[in-house]
C-alpha cells in the first residue's frame, strides 16, 4: 500500500499585514510540499480577537492567492474551534496538569523587579525573554483557588510543568530538518516554566491550539520560522500528555530586515501589499526571499 502523502501547513495570524517573512514561509510550505507530492492546507490562527480582524484576513487571503500559493480544501479558522481546545485543557485540568494562575503579567514583572533588587542577580527569563512566571498560584489551596474564582478574580490556566515532566518520565525530542541533515532534537521545555494554556479573554494559546490542530488536521510537517524553535520543546509535552502525533519539524531561517532584526508587523516592515503596489511581481518575491523562480513559472 502506499503511504500517505505527507500533509503541510501555513499557519499564519491575521493580525497585521503580511510581510516577506511570510511570503517565504509560505512559499517554502508550498514548494516542500510540491517537491514531495504533499499536501497542503492553510489555517488561520485567530485566537486574539481584539487584534485579528476581518479586514485583516481578507488582506491576508488576498495577498495569498497573488503569492500564488494555493492551498487544499477550506481555510480552517482557530476561532471556530475553541471548543476543541477546551476539551484538551479540561482533559489537563483533569489530570491535575493545569492550574488557575492569578498573578497578572505586570506582578510577575514586579515580582522579578523585587528579586533582582534583592539578590543582586537577574531573574530567569524564557527564550522569548519575558520573565519566568514564579509558579506562585502553584501553592494556593483548593479552597483558596475555588473561593478567588468565585469573588470574580481573573486567570490564566497554567501548565504545571514539573509534574507534567515527572508523568512523562522520558526525556522527549523532535525530529528537525531545517538545520541540514535531520536530527533529533532534545526538547527543553523546562525553560519556559508553567507556561499559559488559556486565559480569561483568550480561551486558549498558542501553544495549545497549535498543537490541537496540527493533529486534527493530521499535519505530519511543520515548516515555520526558526523564531519557533524553542516554543517547540513546549509543543512536544503538549503532544506527549495529550496522546497527539508528532508532526516532523522544520524551523527555517528568517527573513531579516536592512538592521539585521527579524521582519515584524509590529515594526512597521514593508508589507507584500505595499511591494506588489509599487510593481513587484511574485516572481520578484520568490526571488528576494531566495527562492528559485521555476516552481511558480509552471502553470
Ligand atoms: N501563527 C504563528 C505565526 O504567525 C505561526 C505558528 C506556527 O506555524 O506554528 O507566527
Amino acid at each position: 500500500m502506499a503511504a500517505d502523502p505527507p500533509v503541510f501547513r501555513f499557519a499564519p495570524s491575521p493580525n497585521g499585514l503580511l510581510h516577506l517573512g511570510h511570503a517565504y514561509s509560505a512559499l517554502l510550505n508550498a514548494d516542500l510540499a510540491r517537491a514531495e507530492g504533499g499536501r497542503l492546507l492553510l489555517r488561520l490562527e485567530d485566537i486574539d480577537p481584539a487584534r485579528c480582524t476581518p479586514a485583516l484576513e481578507a488582506m491576508l487571503l488576498q495577498d495569498l492567492d497573488w503569492l500564488g500559493f494555493a492551498h487544499e480544501g477550506s481555510v480552517r479558522r482557530q476561532s471556530e474551534h475553541f471548543d476543541c481546545y477546551r476539551a484538551a485543557l479540561d482533559a489537563l485540568v483533569g489530570e491535575g496538569l493545569a492550574y488557575p494562575a492569578f498573578m497578572t503579567r505586570g506582578e510577575i514583572r514586579r515580582h522579578a523587579a523585587a528579586f533582582e533588587e534583592a539578590e543582586g542577580r537577574p531573574w530567569a527569563v524564557d527564550p522569548d525573554g519575558a520573565p519566568l512566571y514564579p509558579g506562585l498560584d502553584r501553592l494556593l489551596s483548593e479552597a483558596e483557588r475555588r473561593a478567588r474564582i468565585a469573588a470574580g478574580e481573573p486567570f490564566a490556566w497554567r501548565l504545571d510543568m514539573e509534574a507534567a515532566l515527572q508523568r512523562l518520565a522520558a526525556p522527549l525530542a523532535f525530529r528537525e530538518t531545517g538545520g541540514g541533515e535531520p536530527a533529533d532534537v532534545p526538547a527543553e521545555p523546562a525553560l519556559w516554566g508553567d507556561v499559559v494554556l488559556a486565559r480569561r479573554d483568550t480561551p486558549t494559546s498558542y501553544h495549545l491550539s497549535v498543537v490541537v490542530d496540527d493533529a486534527i488536521q493530521g499535519v505530519t510537517r511543520v515548516v515555520r520560522g526558526r523564531d519557533l524553535l524553542a516554543a517547540t520543546s513546549v509543543h512536544r509535552v503538549l503532544q506527549a500528555l495529550l496522546g497527539l502525533a508528532v508532526p516532523v519539524y522544520h524551523h527555517h531561517d528568517l527573513i531579516l530586515g536592512p538592521d539585521g532584526q527579524k521582519l515584524a508587523k509590529s515594526r512597521g516592515d514593508v508589507s507584500l501589499r505595499a511591494l506588489r503596489e509599487a510593481g513587484l511581481t511574485p516572481v520578484d518575491i520568490r526571488r528576494m526571499v531566495g527562492l528559485t523562480a521555476e516552481a511558480q513559472a509552471t502553470p
